[in-house]
């Protein structure tokens, strides 16, 4: 039986670096979810289009792949410039769109099939792997997750201010909360973890356990 471990929660609740660490330690796939919103919001941005038939015209056109851990769009591979406040909030406009997310959420299913993976987003328990042997929702308040992720940016070299990341984090739960399409909800199922309160490290070994159990 595989070992899929659903991660979903909000925008800053540490997922991406609870996932990478985790997917490391047990030597199993990462998958990023966030990043193929942001790569196919900020190319669909870049192409102005708006209404449903331009969006699948374009998408139709798009080669989204995954190779040895690096996402690649029309063969590029896709760097930091996915990783800014204004990416985020592309990639949250475009994810209300059912065209959007039904492309996404095939791959995003393809690449996990029979996989032992972590896989993090939004809707990955309520979704993409609704029978994953593992899901966590992960939470944190707003004011840590925003700290959080301004220094992240600060540490990978992106000019913004702490306002521009609160004011990002904020419009995006609002969108990701209150989308008619596979809103930010915790799975039934899944196990709640606020983050404010413990370091990584102790998240890791609260999921551990579960893992392992
Ligand atoms: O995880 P990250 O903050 O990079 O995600 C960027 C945006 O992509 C989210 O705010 C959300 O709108 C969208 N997303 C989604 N479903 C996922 C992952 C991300 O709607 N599974």
């Amino acid at each position: 039986m595989p070992c899929r471990i659903a991660i979903d929660g909000p925008a800053g609740s540490g997922k991406t670096t609870v996932a990478k660490i985790l997917a490391n330690r047990l030597g199993i796939y990462y998958l990023d979810t966030g990043a193929m919103y942001r790569i196919i919001g900020l190319y669909l941005d870049e192409k102005g289009v708006e209404n449903d038939s331009d969006i699948e015209k374009e998408l139709s056109t798009i080669k989204l792949e995954f190779i040895n851990g690096d996402f690649y769009l029309n063969g590029k591979r896709v760097g930091d410039e996915i990783r800014t406040p204004y990416a985020g909030i592309c990639a949250s406009k475009y994810a209300k769109k059912a065209i959007v997310r039904k492309f996404l959420t095939r791959i995003q299913q393809k690449i996990s099939k029979n996989e032992n993976i972590v896989v993090e987003g939004r809707d990955i328990g309520t979704v993409v792997i609704p029978d994953a042997e593992v899901k966590i929702f992960l939470v944190a308040s707003t004011e840590e997750r925003a700290k959080r992720r301004y220094k992240e940016l600060l540490d990978k070299g992106v000019n913004v201010s702490y306002e521009e990341v609160l004011n990002e984090i904020i419009l995006r739960d609002k969108q990701d909360t209150e989308r008619e399409i596979a809103p930010l909800r915790q799975p039934d199922d899944a196990i709640l973890i606020d983050s404010t309160k413990y370091t990584i490290e102790e998240v890791i070994n609260k999921i551990l356990e579960v893992v392992l159990e």
